[in-house]
């Protein structure tokens, strides 16, 4: 017999079915025993009358929390009283002809069979396959594919194509420290993780494509800060011969339709999402990220606002130096272009950003395409002409084969898919997340490696300083 889903059962009432699964929980009520099963559509309820086969019973008697179990039984309507509405197979259960054990468990360092959480973060990572067994990280993981999914068919219907990019790459700057690999080939040359695609797609529209997109993972080194993750997954795109105003819908719409196609009307989105001037917006909120609920308290409230007309540079205090407000690639307002020399942190830039609740849920902007104005931009960052040659000079030289006006965005999608299953922080909405500080406590990394590997990667080892 073919093994069908918890679910499926619903509609093979007085039907014989094969079931497997884990035992989610299991009581007994007088001589009856009974086990909810887990899959992966869902729990459902076996029934066993003891009376009816001894060998059957003994396996069930010594069946525990997690086994892995497959049965054969009677799927049966339940009287009404009985019927769970909290259950999606509520109104079934299967009663038990055969049951055999596939797999046993050590009891679970934390229990598994409701919602709840209750165990310390540290032992949930370090057990995260059992954590993802439970139902609310199911759900947001089912949520998060949804939701991509939903992306992925929105973008396509408007002429994207979803193109991948190297991660073994050379640094693209976005205001974080790199990730860096040693290559074992050229001795004491290395590779970087890429913080973003940036140069990736832009040179894409540079090739032609006009529509691009990708689900990219980025890598950033940062100090662990917030709620942040040294790789996270943004939903780039970038597309060219578009005004702001027009990526602006584009995006809006794809946000729009892809919670609606996930959510339904349960989600409450006020539209159109409001574009506002950063300079207005910190006046009056004092923060670039504000919150724009009405109520706070109301979980499906969802207060998007773009927040757009940011200067180009800032002055850091920690480095003493102009910086670039987002990256160095993003277009100066037109007008402003005189005040790039007599007073560049005057300088707007047709840069936006998403905000969601309080929370930024994107950035970009238009990018220059004229090589010389992108020249100027990096010197007064204050990189010299050899510096910008040899980390930006062999992207900048494809801007002298025709390269069209471009711009784009990245979505942080973790933390899109934290706000809208209401979730405290990123890690719940990412299978295989690192701690806050940095580390898989599941496989155990960051780690050390054998000398022989440190050696054929041409480096050494010094831990004076640290
Ligand atoms: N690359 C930028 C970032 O990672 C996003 C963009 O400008 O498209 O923030």
């Amino acid at each position: 017999m073919k093994r069908i889903l918890a679910k499926q059962a619903i509609k093979r009432v007085g039907e014989e079915v094969k079931l497997a699964g884990w035992v989610n929980t299991k009581r007994k009520m007088g001589k009856i025993i009974f086990i909810d099963l887990r899959d992966a559509s869902g729990i459902i309820q076996l029934v066993f009358l003891p009376e009816s086969n001894k060998e059957i019973e003994s396996v069930l008697e010594s069946v525990k929390p997690e086994y892995v179990i497959e049965v054969q039984g009677k799927v049966n309507s339940r009287p009404k009283s009985q019927i769970n509405p909290n259950l999606e197979t509520g109104g079934v259960e299967v009663e038990v002809k055969d049951c055999k054990i596939i797999s046993s468990s050590f009891t679970p360092p934390f229990t598994i069979d409701n919602e709840i959480i209750p165990a310390r973060e540290e032992l949930r990572m370090e057990y995260r396959y059992l954590d993802l067994r439970h139902k609310r990280m199911k759900d947001n993981l089912k949520a998060r594919y949804e939701l991509i999914k939903n992306i992925r068919e929105f973008l396509d219907s408007k002429n994207f194509i979803e193109i991948e990019t190297p991660c073994l790459t050379k640094g693209t700057p976005e205001g974080a420290r790199e990730y860096i690999i040693p290559s074992r080939i050229y001795p004491g040359k290395f590779y970087v993780l890429p913080q973003a695609p940036q140069q990736f797609k832009q040179l894409l529209m540079i090739a032609g494509f006009e529509r691009y997109f990708q689900i990219a993972r980025c890598f950033r080194d940062e100090d662990t800060r917030g709620d942040r993750q040294p790789e996270f997954t943004q939903v780039d795109l970038e597309v060219s011969f578009l005004e702001e105003d027009e990526i602006l819908d584009l995006i809006e719409e794809m946000i729009v339709k892809s919670i609606k196609a996930v959510y339904g009307d349960k989600k409450k989105i006020k539209t159109p999402f409001p574009r506002l001037k950063a300079s207005d917006v910190l006046k009056k909120y004092k923060t670039d990220k504000p919150d724009l609920r009405k109520d706070k308290n109301d979980p499906n409230e969802l207060a998007f606002v773009w927040i757009k007309e940011f200067p180009l540079f800032e002055y850091s205090e920690t480095e003493k130096k102009i910086v670039a407000t987002h990256n160095p690639f993003t277009m100066p307002f037109q007008e402003d272009l005189p005040l790039l020399d007599k007073d560049p942190l005057k300088v707007r830039a047709h840069q936006y950003d998403l905000v969601c609740n309080g929370f930024e849920v994107g950035g970009g902007a238009l990018r220059i395409y004229n090589p010389e104005l992108q020249k100027k931009v990096f010197t007064i960052l204050g990189l010299k002409e050899e510096e910008i040659d040899s980390k930006f000079g062999r992207f900048l030289k494809a801007f002298d084969y025709g390269a069209p006006p471009h711009g784009g965005i990245a979505l942080g999608l973790d933390r899109l898919v934290m706000i809208l299953q209401n979730e405290p922080n990123i890690r719940e909405v990412i299978a295989f997340p690192k701690t806050a500080d940095g580390r898989d406590l599941m496989l155990g990394a960051p780690d050390k490696i054998p000398p022989s590997q440190i050696k054929e990667a041409h480096i050494k080892i010094d831990l004076k300083e640290s």
